[in-house]
């Protein structure tokens, strides 16, 4: 049995086996909360990026894809980033933002993991409408295979937050 589950508040600071990162396709940080990740995280979480670079992912991490990394000094096992879509009226990439939540939960699972904690991908400057975004998160994690026990949403702002109590509980 899975609960899925709202808090309000910053994903550095949540105890769980993996946290979910709202990356970029270099891997090697940036603004929001990739930028929150890799500080509270420490340098650890971005050494193991590079070598991801240098590595398999020479070209990058493809949108809705993900991999794990250490979590550094973050209360959590691991980090698992995953590259939203930017937002755009003139097409339609929302399968992208499925699959970075469906690819998620399948990594996690394959490293064991029985917590996770997502944020709301793709709404931040990847201009994700929050109300979309939190229905297609919800869905997707809703309809997933998976051995997780919880999968946590933590919305950092109330507007976040309302969204994704809509999503989830009407
Ligand atoms: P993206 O590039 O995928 O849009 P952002 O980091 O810009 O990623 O934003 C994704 C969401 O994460 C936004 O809703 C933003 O408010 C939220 N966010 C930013 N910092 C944090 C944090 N520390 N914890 C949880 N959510 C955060």
């Amino acid at each position: 049995m899975t609960s899925i589950t709202l808090v309000q508040g910053d994903i550095t600071l949540q105890s769980v086996d993996a946290i979910v990162n709202a990356a970029n396709s270099t891997l090697l940080g940036g603004g929001g909360v990739d930028g929150a990740i890799h500080r509270r995280g420490g340098p650890a979480i971005l050494a193991e990026c590079k070598e991801l670079r240098a590595g398999q992912y020479r070209r990058g991490l493809p949108v809705g894809e993900a991999v794990a990394t250490t979590a550094g000094d973050l209360d959590a096992r691991w980090v698992i980033h995953t590259v939203g879509p930017v937002h755009s009226y003139d097409e339609d990439r929302s399968e992208f933002l499925v699959s970075c939540y469906r690819e998620s939960l399948r990594v996690a699972d394959d490293l064991g993991a029985t917590t996770i904690a997502f944020p709301a991908i793709s709404t931040g400057v990847y201009g994700w409408p929050m109300d979309d975004g939190a229905r297609r998160a919800v869905d997707t994690v809703r309809s997933a295979d998976t051995a997780l026990t919880e999968i946590r949403f933590v919305l950092f702002d109330p507007r976040a937050y309302r969204a994704f109590d809509k999503a989830l509980n009407g």
